[in-house]
């Protein structure tokens, strides 16, 4: 192969999808105040009501501009976002994707939670765009995780008696820092089948996954109803974190775009295996 020819195409999968990275930056852009949500309204945190209504309006324009069909699950003090997209095949297991789009006051909180709410939706996006899907998904986005895992917690005791086979609930939080470029992805107290997931497509690709046990985002709801669930995020535990995260500096200045989309199609070849 001659250097001097033209690139010759991506290959298929994640790598084809070039537009996770602009696509992720409006998506925190537009969360945390930096630009215009909707015409006329910029929104400053997302801790009031009238924000979150806000941010669930975009979301679900968002979805319907994919052609998913956005619901509201409403639980009496806040309401959470859900849409499916089905298997392109028979007999597949169903997944979760999630992330938490409330934010703390006084905060932008672009980096808790508008990166994780990115990876979600440009997941959304990706696999719709996919011809062969071998999991039926939820992508959902739970409010008042910052309340005490709210959402999250009426949503997964919803599943547990709707949908008890859920196989695996996917949650990210904080995915906007790798100050010491070692690429590593923490994962929060996974269950047995989704830490060997994750740790071999890590050993494929090249990511370095790292275990750890943590409780406090929603992925602990869905533990707590007995599903097999995951907390995905930068090092949280281990310390290579956002230091901004719940102060008024954790702006869209402050997020490493690039470390996001590197963990979003490192996701996105996890949550594409059969489950
Ligand atoms: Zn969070």
């Amino acid at each position: 192969m001659d250097a001097a020819q033209p690139d010759a195409g991506c290959a298929g999968g994640v790598e084809c999808a070039t537009w996770i990275e602009d696509y992720q930056r409006e998506i925190v852009s537009k969360l945390s105040g930096e630009s215009a949500i909707a015409e006329q309204l910029t929104i400053d945190s997302r801790f009031t009501l009238a924000e979150r209504n806000a941010v669930r309006d975009y979301l679900s324009a968002e979805l319907a501009r994919y052609g998913l069909e956005p619901v509201r699950h409403s639980y009496g003090t806040g309401t959470n976002i859900i849409a499916r997209l089905p298997a392109t095949r028979d007999g597949a297991s169903l997944i979760l994707l999630g992330s938490h789009f409330d934010g703390i006051d006084n905060s932008p909180a672009a980096g808790d939670n508008a990166t994780g709410v990115a990876l979600v939706l440009a997941a959304a996006r990706y696999f719709q765009e996919q011809e062969q899907r071998d999991n039926d998904m939820i992508f959902a986005f739970f409010d008042e995780e910052e309340r005490g895992l709210l959402g999250s917690s009426a949503y997964a005791a919803k599943l547990r008696s709707e949908e008890p086979d859920l196989a695996a609930a996917h949650i990210f939080d904080l995915v906007s820092w790798d100050v010491d470029g070692d690429g590593a992805v923490e994962i929060w107290s996974p269950s047995p089948e989704l830490e060997s997931l994750y740790r071999g497509v890590g050993d494929e690709l090249g990511v370095p996954v790292q275990p750890v046990d943590f409780d406090s985002s929603d992925h602990a709801a869905f533990i707590g109803n007995g599903f097999s669930s995951v907390g995905v995020s930068e090092e949280f535990v281990a310390g290579d974190f956002n230091p901004n995260y719940h102060t008024p500096q954790d702006s869209y200045a402050n997020i490493d775009f690039d470390y996001l989309a590197y963990v979003s199609r490192f996701v996105f070849q996890v949550t594409a295996r059969a489950q």
